[in-house]
């Protein structure tokens, strides 16, 4: 085909790998929001980079996983465990993404991460180089290359290097901080100059738009225009694309007739009382112990919904294996417990908090059947679940309260009812406002969202952003 190619380069490919023999792999796609959003365009030749996700050391292990990968239009790049380490759990996930949601590290982890950053930086930058050679091995004249994530900001620099000629663009999913924020940060000036390097750097809004332009003009003196950031004439184009979900998925599959059946399965089960959900990864960006305080409080100050109410809370474990994780699960099974033992009956309890992950159609049942939505992020780049919850409510057109601190609020606004999730007396008056709203305040709220979720698609926002990167490199030959 004569359609440009495409290649995304992420830190994680959308397969997992499990090695099954010396020279053979299970593969398995997994469907998140970028991969579905990438999936819908067709007028690219996409191909995908990045880490597979297991520890490969062997020649005849990296020949076979990358042959069997290129059958998915996927190429693999290989990191050594020690490298994982530091780049990955170390810098990525230990000094990046707290930064950029506003969380402190726990005291004692401080000094630790202090003296141990020079080599997390090194590291991320050598895991950076990786990608570049292999970025560029696969290269060639006209392709158009998307790095994304916070776990590649050098990318940008590390190819124009080898060529300039590249189209480079950068996209952010987790949200960029305030510049007070970024200062403490040893290597802000560095990562800052490394992604202006890019022809296009994408945000989901326009608030982390703002951040980044002026953590450019006051950490590195330069100067920001409406466009972007300028450094001696060249420009980096900076611009929010909010990204969204592919609406026909989940529409399409809460019709299926298992999956009604399923619906009308816990629509019985849980007769005679309102459904609450939350649906997060274990994190403390996602502030579940400050949901759960203010479902308490709404308990406590409405006697007459003990028994007409329950909220389910689907909390995905992750990074299992880390400190502060661990605590923060002990944490919540400790205040489920408590307003369990409190509030609960013989035979039935207003917390159900589930451990675990659910696959995607016990997903969309779930979020056909609830009355209130409840979105608590202290931080959070976008929040697709409160996304993927409207567009299965086209019937039951329930209630989303939603964190002001979630991307989401800047698109949902208008239909949800928003909150400061640190203000738990809001919160439970929030909760006590969405279970009486009458029917008609109700469907004119969730028209609102509806009609953003299913013009706004996952696939729009690609193409989109795509599009503004090949016309930002028109423009920026027309200006030479
Ligand atoms: N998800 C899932 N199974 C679950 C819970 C969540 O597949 O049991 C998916 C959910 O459909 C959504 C994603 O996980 O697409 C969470 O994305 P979000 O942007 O809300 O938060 P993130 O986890 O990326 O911070």
């Amino acid at each position: 085909t004569n359609s440009q190619r495409l290649l995304v380069v992420a830190n994680r490919l959308p397969v997992s790998a499990t090695r099954k023999g010396d020279a053979s792999w299970q593969l398995e796609m997994s469907v998140g929001g970028l991969v579905s959003a990438l999936l819908g365009i067709t007028e690219f030749e996409t191909r995908w980079i990045g880490w597979a996700g297991v520890n490969v050391t062997d020649e005849i292990g990296k020949k076979s996983l990358t042959k069997a990968l290129a059958d998915k239009r996927c190429v693999p790049v290989f990191l050594d465990e020690d490298l994982v380490n530091l780049y990955y759990n170390g810098y990525c996930n230990n000094i990046l993404w707290p930064l950029f949601h506003y969380l402190g590290l726990p005291q004692e982890d401080r000094l630790a991460t202090t003296r141990s950053f020079q080599s997390q930086f090194d590291a991320y930058k050598k895991a950076n180089q990786l990608f570049a050679d292999v970025v560029s091995e696969h290269y060639i004249e006209g392709d158009v290359i998307w790095c994304h994530d916070y776990h590649l900001m050098f990318l940008p620099k590390y190819l124009k290097e080898r060529n300039n000629k590249m189209k480079v663009g950068w996209f952010l999913h987790t949200p960029f901080p305030s510049s007070e924020i970024q200062r403490t940060l040893p290597s802000q000036s560095e990562l800052l100059r490394a992604v202006l390097v890019a022809d296009l750097v994408g945000f989901h809004t326009y608030d982390y738009a703002r951040h980044f332009v002026s953590a450019c003009t006051r950490i590195l003196g330069l100067e920001g225009t409406p466009d972007g950031v300028e450094d001696q004439g060249k420009l980096t184009r900076v611009a929010a694309f909010p990204i969204g979900i592919d609406p026909g998925r989940f529409i399409r599959a809460i019709q299926l007739p298992q999956i009604k059946e399923h619906i009308k399965e816990l629509e019985e089960r849980f007769a005679g009382r309102k459904v609450m959900l939350g649906v997060d990864r274990l994190d403390m960006i996602k502030g579940i112990p400050q949901k759960i305080l203010a479902f308490e409080k709404f308990l406590e100050e409405n006697p007459d919904w003990h028994d007409k109410v329950v909220l389910l809370q689907i909390a995905v474990p992750t990074r299992t294996d880390v400190p502060e994780y661990q605590k923060l699960t002990c944490q919540v099974h400790e205040i489920v417990g408590r307003i369990n033992g409190r509030f609960g009956s013989l035979t039935t309890v207003p917390i159900h908090h589930l451990d675990r992950s659910l696959d995607f159609h016990g997903l969309c049942a779930l979020y056909a059947i609830t009355d209130v939505a409840l979105i608590t992020s202290l931080r959070d780049g976008m929040n697709l679940v409160s996304y993927e919850f409207v567009a299965c409510q086209a019937s039951k057109k329930g209630v989303l309260i939603l964190s002001e601190f979630a991307g989401a609020a800047q698109s949902l606004g208008a239909g949800a009812i928003l909150v400061n999730p640190w203000n738990i007396t809001e919160v439970a008056s929030s909760i006590g406002y969405a279970l009486n709203m009458p029917a008609e305040e109700r469907e004119k709220r969730h028209h609102h969202n509806f009609v953003h979720v299913t013009s706004h698609t996952s696939q729009e926002w690609a193409e989109t952003f795509v599009s503004e990167l090949n016309d930002t490199i028109v423009e920026a030959q027309l200006r030479i």
